[in-house]
């Protein structure tokens, strides 16, 4: 039996060989597994509120007016 089985990244759906070639099965590539893990999404989650904080608060385009 040779038969090759094919999964999809459950981060980017990326189709991923479930074999030894693969060694972050079922995930596509290492950052993939990250971001599952939530490593990346925490990250990216603390940048974008950050931006939304300062943008409505601090800063002002027309300090004059
Ligand atoms: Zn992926």
């Amino acid at each position: 039996m040779n038969e090759i089985i094919e999964v999809s990244c459950p981060t980017c759906g990326k189709k991923v060989i479930w074999g030894e070639n693969s060694p972050y099965r079922p995930f596509c590539c290492k950052r993939c597994q990250l971001i599952d893990l939530g490593e990346w999404a925490d990250e990216e989650k603390r940048i974008a509120s950050q931006s939304d904080i300062s943008e409505s608060d601090t800063w002002s385009e027309n300090p004059d007016d």
